[in-house]
């Protein structure tokens, strides 16, 4: 399979506005599905980096300086923009990480759109001047934002942050994953189109240890927000101590999903399944660990194959396929590996295993897997497999349900299926950013973020903006004077 992108030829950094410098070298993007060449990208340096630094700094004040009404108006024609350029996104996205079609087509391309809308439709929503006594609680742009993404969701996991960090005035230094960099250009030109002044919105692509490093240790930048794994989170908030810069983390999670006595047990089924293999599994948020009574085990374990049968595999370009190939072969073996590890580990493999499929060998392709009987102190339990690998796990009672579900180091998102009120007594006892009861679908302004090491800071709606802005009390004294200084 062939893909032609037409931006790519063009494609180098995008700083101030235009395409920009040549690059000696580059790094490949490869098609999981297929194992060719689809485009290469420059491996920025650290001098590309101190150019769009350079360049977001000198079109900080001017932005800053526009109403956030002006700003909010941007959001509104980037959203028309990304919706208009759907296909092409949607394309991209499948080409690079193999995420089926439809899936990128809704999700992937239309989802941007949908977050750039609602930040934009809360501007007059937000405090941006409070009055607390006599003095004013005025929020501010942090400043230059450096944005750094991972690959499995390349331009939402993007939009979550440069839409709020542009709305609260920001300029900003993003560099996206070396696996999924097809919709960066694109990004970058409809960001222009929706009327952004050139240098507010700048891109370096390379790798994370050369460009991602350099944004965070770079003394012009005042904030790092970054998606990506847990240890490489833990890695950015200590280079970014260099000069105090404020780190937002969205990182990893390994989600518990909590089929409570009374569930609607084909409803739990239905959503388990689609929660947790859409984007095949490769979603931080995924509900991999499905916490069911003992005594409804077998019964649960056996609709869950029952409904697996569903998932066809195959080629991301076809419409019917809901499991494409994981986003690159190092995916597969990692992938791989914990499923050998489940079951040299003990746990029952209910469904899928591990191995290539016959006919797939060419691409990065992955059986989804369901493993019953999971000891909850396992590995397949305990770290983050990245894939669509469900691992059921029975409980005795809710005590019993909530301490194996709060066991993880992770703590980002949760489900419980159950009765409503049973439902929301456990969720209050779950250490986690953001609870689904029911299968309850997306809220576009409800926070979403981590406990624990999931992560720090809120993404989406009120609170997701808040995180861009800096805090100023403007305290108004008059002719008597009481100056204390603390
Ligand atoms: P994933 O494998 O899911 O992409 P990573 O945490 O490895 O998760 O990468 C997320 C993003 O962080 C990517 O853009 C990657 O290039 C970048 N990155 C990786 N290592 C570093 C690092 N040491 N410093 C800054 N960014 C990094």
């Amino acid at each position: 399979m062939t893909y032609t992108h037409p931006q790519l030829s063009a494609s180098t950094h995008w700083i101030n506005g235009r395409f920009d410098g040549t690059a000696s070298s580059h790094t490949d993007v490869t098609n999981p599905a297929t194992g060719a060449l689809v485009a290469s990208v420059p491996s920025g340096t650290a001098e590309d980096v101190d150019r769009a630094v350079s360049a977001a700094r000198a079109a900080l004040p001017g932005w800053a300086n526009t109403s956030t009404a002006d700003r909010a108006a941007v959001l509104t024609r980037l959203a028309a923009e990304i919706t208009e350029h759907n296909e092409e996104i949607a394309q991209a996205i499948t080409v690079e990480i193999g995420a089926p079609i439809m899936f990128s087509r809704m999700a992937q391309a239309g989802l941007p759109a949908a977050v750039a809308a609602a930040v934009a439709s809360i501007e007059p929503n937000i405090d941006w001047v409070e009055e607390i006594g006599t003095s004013l609680i005025v929020r501010e742009p942090v400043g230059v934002v450096g944005a750094i993404t991972p690959w499995n969701f390349p331009l939402q996991q993007t939009m979550t942050k440069i839409a709020p960090a542009l709305l609260a005035g920001n300029t900003i230094v993003y560099k996206p994953s070396e696996v999924a960099p097809l919709t960066a250009a694109l990004l970058a030109r409809a960001v222009t189109r929706a009327g952004a002044p050139d240098g507010v919105f700048n891109v370096v692509y390379g790798a994370g240890k050369v460009v991602g490093e350099a944004i965070a240790a770079h003394p012009d930048v005042d904030m790092i927000s970054f998606t990506g794994s847990t240890a490489v989170g833990k890695r950015l908030s200590v280079v970014a101590a260099s000069n105090v810069k404020r780190v937002g983390l969205e990182l990893g999670g390994k989600s518990a999903n909590i089929v409570l006595e009374g569930a609607d047990i084909d409803l739990a089924v239905r959503e388990t399944l689609v929660n947790s293999w859409s984007n095949g599994g490769q979603a931080c948020g995924a509900w991999t660990r499905l916490l069911v009574p003992a005594a409804r085990k077998d019964e649960i374990v056996t609709k869950l194959v029952a409904a697996a049968a569903g998932y066809s595999v195959g080629n991301p370009l076809d419409e019917t396929v809901r499991l494409g190939p994981l986003a690159s072969e190092s995916q597969w073996e990692r992938v791989n590996g914990y499923i050998e590890k489940g079951i040299e580990e003990g746990a029952t493999l209910a469904y899928g295993g591990p191995g290539r499929i016959p006919g797939l060998e060419d691409g990065a392709y992955i059986r989804p897997t369901i493993f019953s009987d999971v000891d909850p102190n396992s590995t397949i339990a305990q770290e983050e497999i990245f894939g669509p690998v469900l691992s059921v796990i029975s409980y005795e009672d809710e005590e019993d349900a909530v301490a194996i579900a709060n066991s993880t180091i992770y703590g980002l998102t949760a489900a419980v299926f159950g009765e409503a009120e049973d439902a929301l007594r456990v969720a209050n006892r779950l250490e986690v950013g953001q609870v689904y009861l029911n299968g309850a679908g997306l809220n576009m302004l409800a926070p979403f973020g981590g406990y624990k090491q999931s992560g720090n800071g809120r993404e989406f709606g009120r609170h997701g903006v808040e995180e861009f802005t800096e805090v100023k009390a403007i305290l108004i004294g008059g002719s008597t004077g009481a100056s204390v200084a603390l």
